[in-house]
């Protein structure tokens, strides 16, 4: 039995508190979900029951959280239609994982006068590692432009994707405009080019197609907070053969075979890149909100997702004087908008006052500001709890904030 989404804001405590006085309209999603109360069940039974470090224990408790801890692994290769479990890393988040490739990947195959692309779509977390590591190894940063739209500029994509191309990293879903970039004909182009490709799944993985296989994924990042789950725990796909030939990143305990006063050999995947005691509450509360979020139908879901997006869109209209952001060929989620005149910030503040959270400034994507020509937006962003009477809540106080400052 599939479960109704209309039934799903009952399972969030949080959506029945009060801010300032009014009921909580939480649209902040895209920097961080809510937690189902299965989510925090899972973590508060295993430091109630079963709190243990993992691996190298002979004790009850010790196997009782690997066991859990490496179930978690086989739910998440699953999830995302993985072909092994040990291709699954767990990390902090997407930030870590994209580190993680840029350090592992980027040490063993960037060379000298090699090209790193990237686009002005990206969150820092997808820009700043790969201009990092360019800089270290002397190899050439590119960045692919989007148009007036907010699509990524395809043409420009295929000039640079060159022989000396040897990554391309890009998001499936910008958390600044909400572009839902054509994986489906940029993965196969870089291939056909022989450049492995990584993709930022952080605002995609929770709302569209996750199936990493399907996708044709090298590398494919997402952080658990982002979909429902805890913060502190991220994930890093990668396909074995890379994974194989990648030194580790973090050094230490478990990512260990034997170590000498010479010289120091690794553990098998996924261990090697998973250095010191993991977040394993955090794992298994990651498992708990994808068994979460597989109650629902996928297909319905995403109805449901679009249907609330195009209206909120409509709504947003309505409001004298709103900018909306970006007009691209498909977009997932996100709403960035500014009311003209008023500074993003106040906006948000004054939202605030009516209990409406929703995220103020560059979102960590200042290229994507400076191509705009602005400072900031005000960015209401969507989860599968949210509903029309949420967005005609924030229509209500974007025109409370417009009569408020007289405009
Ligand atoms: N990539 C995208 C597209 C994001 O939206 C974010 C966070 O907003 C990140 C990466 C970084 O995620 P985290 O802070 O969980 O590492």
């Amino acid at each position: 039995m599939t479960k109704t989404i209309s039934s799903a804001r009952a399972d969030f405590p949080i959506l029945k508190t009060m801010v300032n006085d009014h009921p909580l309209v939480y649209l902040d999603n895209a920097a961080t979900t809510q937690k189902p109360q299965s989510v925090i069940d899972a973590l508060v039974d295993y430091y109630t029951h079963y709190n243990s470090n993992i691996h190298r224990g002979n004790h009850s408790l010790a196997a009782l959280a690997t066991q859990a801890h490496e179930t978690t692994r086989g739910r998440v290769a699953r999830f995302i239609n993985a072909e092994h479990k040990h291709e699954i890393i767990f990390t902090r988040n997407t930030t870590e994982s994209i580190n993680l490739v840029a350090h592992s990947f980027g040490d063993t195959f960037v060379k000298e006068g090699d090209e790193v692309v990237v686009t002005q779509l990206e969150h820092h977390s997808n820009f700043v590692p790969w201009q990092l590591l360019c800089q270290r190894k002397g190899a050439h940063f590119r960045v692919v432009p989007f148009t007036p739209d907010g699509d990524l500029d395809l043409e420009v994509l295929d000039k640079l994707l060159g022989k000396r191309t040897r990554l391309l990293a890009l998001n499936h879903v910008s958390n600044s405009l909400g572009t839902v970039n054509p994986l489906e004909i940029i993965i196969p182009l870089a291939h056909s080019r022989g450049i492995p490709v990584l993709v930022d799944a952080a605002q995609s993985v929770h709302h569209i197609e996750h199936d990493v296989r399907k996708l044709d994924a090298d590398f494919y990042v997402f952080s658990g907070h982002k979909m429902y789950g805890p913060t502190g725990i991220g994930v890093l796909y990668g396909q074995e053969k890379w994974l194989e030939a990648m030194m580790p990143f973090l050094s230490g305990g478990e990512m260990i075979d034997q170590v000498t006063v010479d010289r120091t050999t690794f553990n098998q995947l996924p261990f090697k890149f998973e250095a010191g005691t993991p977040d394993i509450a955090g794992a298994i509360g990651l498992a708990a909100a994808i068994d979460y979020l597989e109650q629902f139908d996928a297909e319905e879901l995403a109805v449901y997702e679009d249907d609330l997006l195009r209206y909120g869109i409509g709504q947003l209209g309505q409001v004298p004087g709103l900018i909306l952001y970006g007009n691209p060929i498909r977009r997932s989620s996100i709403l960035p908008f500014n009311l003209e005149g008023i500074q993003h910030y106040d906006v948000g503040v004054l939202l605030d006052a009516y209990g409406i959270a929703v995220r103020t400034g560059q979102h960590c994507t200042q290229p994507i500001m400076d191509r705009l020509g602005i400072t900031g937006t005000v960015r209401a962003s969507l989860a599968l709890y949210n509903t029309r009477e949420d967005i005609d809540a924030l229509v209500q106080g974007l025109k409370r904030v417009l009569k408020m400052l007289k405009r």
